[in-house]
């Protein structure tokens, strides 16, 4: 047995933002993860996240985007890693689609710099992109690239720094509220802590056990050389008239000379155990089909593509809350396939959350906010 102020189960991007914030404020902390990130059996598979400012999920999100650009920055500087590269981003949908409508609204109540192009205007600046006469186009100079791994040996080397252990290689089997505390079983031993988080990924609703709305869906990250086509390119974002209002495409430059597309939900449902982890030829052929309406210019083939998994919520929102079965106990799941750029600012509202502060601003994200719903 080994006692502990704090276990946290998962140090992926928010479990080891949540160590570090744990840690900076001078917690023991043991942050358990079943393989060792990076890796690609969860959410944060592939080499880049975009980090656009905006977001369409609601003006609760606005805050918290601002402070994660300002804790990345200070990451940056503080141990002199390239995170985040300013490549902007633009972001094509109709005048009120879910893409320009609420991203516009958020774009203004964060202060952000940002432009309407019309379709003609748009065309002009990026001639390979093919922009309908009834879309808009929101050109957001602000929207950065994120490089994953850099990013996460930051957060794990900030942790460790200031006292996080990390035990990676190392499953949570179960946990259970333990009078005051808490006691975490793993595959190698059981441990005793004041406190406890779970920040599993695509596993955490097995662990959390309750009954929020929550799916993990299989999404695929497909590789192209970037080519005299999308040199110089930014991140690009839009939706498809054949999928669903909330669904779409996207795309950013990688390292290398690289760019990636991926679809945006339209993925397989199941438990992250069944999900099948190899691209197949029709998952490549799903994200030509979208990239010839979009970029026809683009027609050769890609040169690599890895499976990766969302944990969404009927909203796309973050559930933050405390277990009902102790408030010793804090849960964080539903990335919804939008928050790795977010994970400075998750690690610091988890870490009051842990400590028993009242984070008002976090309490849009309580899954209560189901009950009722309808889905
Ligand atoms: C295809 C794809 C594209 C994406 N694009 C973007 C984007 O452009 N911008 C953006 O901001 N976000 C994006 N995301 C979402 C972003 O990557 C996730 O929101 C983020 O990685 C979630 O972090 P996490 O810490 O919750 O999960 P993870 O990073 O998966 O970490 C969870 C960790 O928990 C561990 N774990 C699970 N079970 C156990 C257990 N029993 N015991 C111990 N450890 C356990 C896992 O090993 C894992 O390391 C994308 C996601 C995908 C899949």
């Amino acid at each position: 047995m080994e006692d502990l102020d704090i276990v946290i189960i998962g140090a992926g991007v928010w479990g080891s933002s949540a160590a570090a914030q744990l840690a900076r404020r001078g917690h023991s902390v043991l942050a358990l993860d079943r393989w060792t990130p990076p890796h690609a059996n969860g959410s944060h598979s592939g080499r880049t996240r975009l980090a656009r400012q905006s977001m369409h999920e609601g003006a609760g999100y606005v805050p918290l985007s601002s402070r994660a650009f300002e804790v990345w920055a200070e990451y940056e500087a503080e141990y002199g890693v390239q995170i985040l590269r300013r490549d902007g981003a633009l972001l094509v949908d109709k005048a009120d689609g879910m893409l320009n409508g609420p991203s516009l609204e958020s774009l203004v109540l964060g202060g952000w710099e940002h432009e309407v192009l019309t379709p003609g205007q748009a065309m002009a600046r990026f001639p390979a992109l093919q922009v309908a006469d009834d879309e808009t186009a929101l050109w957001e100079p602000g929207g950065r690239v994120l490089l994953v791994d850099p990013a996460l040996e930051v957060l794990h080397k900030d942790a460790a720094r200031h006292g996080a252990t990390f035990a990676l290689g190392e499953r949570a089997l179960s946990w259970r509220v333990d009078g005051e505390g808490v006691t975490v079983t793993t595959d190698r031993r059981t441990l005793r802590a004041g406190r406890l988080l779970i920040t599993a990924g695509v596993y955490g609703p097995d662990l959390i056990g309750l009954d929020v709305p929550l799916q993990v869906e299989r999404q695929i990250l497909v590789t192209w050389e970037a080519g005299p086509e999308l040199d110089g390119y930014p991140m690009l974002l839009w939706t498809d008239a054949e999928f669903g209002p909330r669904s779409g495409a996207y795309g950013c430059p990688e390292p290398g000379g690289h760019y990636k597309f991926a679809l945006h939900h339209e993925g397989v449902v199941g438990h992250p155990d069944d999900l099948d982890r190899t691209v197949h030829e029709a998952d490549l052929k799903a994200m030509t089909d979208v990239l010839a309406r979009r970029l026809p210019g683009l027609t050769r083939a890609p040169t690599a593509a890895t499976t990766c998994m969302y944990t969404n919520t009927p909203d796309h929102g973050w559930v933050f809350d405390r277990h009902p079965a102790g408030d010793q106990v804090v849960y964080a799941t539903g990335d919804s396939g939008r928050s790795f750029r977010y994970a400075p600012a998750i690690g610091e509202g988890l870490a009051d959350l842990v400590e028993g502060k009242d984070r008002p601003d976090l309490a849009f994200l309580r899954p209560d906010r189901f009950v009722g719903a309808g889905e």
